[in-house]
């Protein structure tokens, strides 16, 4: 049985990313782009004023002087004339420098009237102006592949004129509930049923990754069932089934992918919740069978499917960022597995303390609702002392974490 570190790089050493495809630019945004993209131009196009004010000769103002002012030059304008000696131009933010002027002297500093401007300040050469590619060259590899595109980015393309990106595409992920004493949700209660929550819950943690899930309802718990439907999944890029890998008697998802060539890498890892994970693969495509357990297929998507899809999706980097916290009370735990403890979090001068956010066992579902992170516990650990450092993975981003 591999332990949690060695099953994820199993997992991870068998997954490449996907091919590319390109997209309009706004659609690019969270994808991540497939090859380089080179500035074709410099940006700023020109030199241009960062201020608004006067563009001036600066060896006509080393000491306070005044000016005859010749023109008027907004945003969008453009002038062709020279700033001659002993002259300026009131100019706006954006607009290029007219030639002859090297410099430009804010509103701030400067009187108007009647036609002339009096300087009040001394003024240097190149003073307020952005210059001709100061902030990217013409050539420059600007977002080499791999980048994920955020709306910086996007800002950067759509300077360069770009309407479409390339970018890896999305993985499509087939789900698929199995079970008898499953119902779809909506539909009326039976004794002994219960509601398919993992369908709805694993397609939206496939979305959230950036990826496409497909739905594929459930399959009840005997062969033809689920022959048919996990031959149905295998046409997606990636197959994620929940439940029925456990040992129980009707838990044949196993020998139904094995029928159907799927070959199996590993099944069962050392960890709590979420042992009865299995991992295959048919011809290099990945099939993860989760188990059943609301709580349990939720968190193993976390640390398995999700880092598999975003390295398929070309994503460089594909694990949460983890924090280090201090316990803020007593974790019980045995020696021999990694435990994941989902806990609530709080920042106090700007230092990271964790508790339990509820009952631990699996059954409890409002407990992951509640929680902010999961601690990770390592394998040779055993009870964990209010006080304790943990490694918590953020899996609600800290955005939301005010100070106490
Ligand atoms: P199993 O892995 O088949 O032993 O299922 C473990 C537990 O998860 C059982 O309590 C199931 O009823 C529950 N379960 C299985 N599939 C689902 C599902 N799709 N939605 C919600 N709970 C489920
Ligand atoms: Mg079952």
């Amino acid at each position: 049985m591999p332990t949690f570190e060695e099953a994820r790089k199993i997992i991870l050493d068998n997954v490449t990313p996907l091919g590319a495809e390109r997209v309009e630019t706004l659609e690019s945004l969270g994808r991540v782009l497939s090859e380089d993209v080179v500035a074709p131009r410099d940006m700023p196009l020109w030199d241009n004023t960062a201020m608004d004010g006067y563009a001036v000769r600066s060896e006509d103002c080393r000491e306070s002087t005044i000016l005859q002012l010749t023109g008027f030059l907004p945003a969008g304008g453009n002038m062709t004339e020279t700033v001659r000696r002993g002259t300026a131009v009131k100019i706006l933010t954006g607009a290029p420098i007219p030639p002859g002027a090297d410099a430009v002297v804010p509103f701030e500093e400067v009187d108007e009237a009647d036609g002339h401007v009096a300087i009040r300040v001394s003024v240097k050469r190149g003073d307020n102006i952005r210059f001709k590619g100061e902030d990217v060259k013409a050539g420059e590899t600007i977002l080499p592949v791999g980048t994920v595109l955020r709306p910086s980015e996007i800002s950067m393309l759509a300077s360069f004129g770009k309407l479409f990106v390339p970018v890896h595409r999305r993985v499509r992920v087939a789900v698929l509930s199995t079970g008898d004493e499953l119902l779809e949700p909506g539909e009326p209660l039976e004794p002994g049923k219960i509601v398919n929550s993992n369908s709805l819950a694993l397609a939206a943690a496939v979305v959230q990754a950036g990826a496409v899930p497909v739905m594929l309802g459930i399959a009840r718990d005997n062969k033809e069932s689920l022959r048919e439907k996990l031959a149905e999944g295998l046409k997606a890029d990636v197959l994620i089934t929940s439940a029925g890998v456990s040992a129980g008697d009707r838990d044949y998802v196993r020998d139904v992918l094995d029928e159907l060539q799927v070959r199996q890498v590993f099944w069962k890892v050392d960890i709590k919740p979420g042992r009865p994970t299995a991992f295959a693969l048919r011809d290099g495509k990945p099939v993860f069978s989760l188990p059943g357990n609301p709580v349990s297929s939720l968190l193993t998507f976390e640390e398995f499917v999700r880092p598999a899809l975003l390295k398929m999706m070309g994503h460089r980097r594909v694990l949460r960022p983890l924090i280090t916290a201090t316990l803020r009370e007593d974790i019980q735990k045995k020696p021999g597995r990694v435990n994941f403890v989902r806990v609530a979090l709080e920042r106090e001068n700007g230092e990271y303390f964790a508790r339990s956010s509820g009952k631990q066992a699996t059954g409890f579902l409002k407990t992951l609702l509640l929680a902010d992170g999961i601690a990770v516990i390592p394998v040779e650990k055993g009870e964990l002392k209010a006080g304790d450092q943990v490694d918590v993975q953020l899996i609600a981003g800290d955005g939301g974490l005010m100070e106490a």
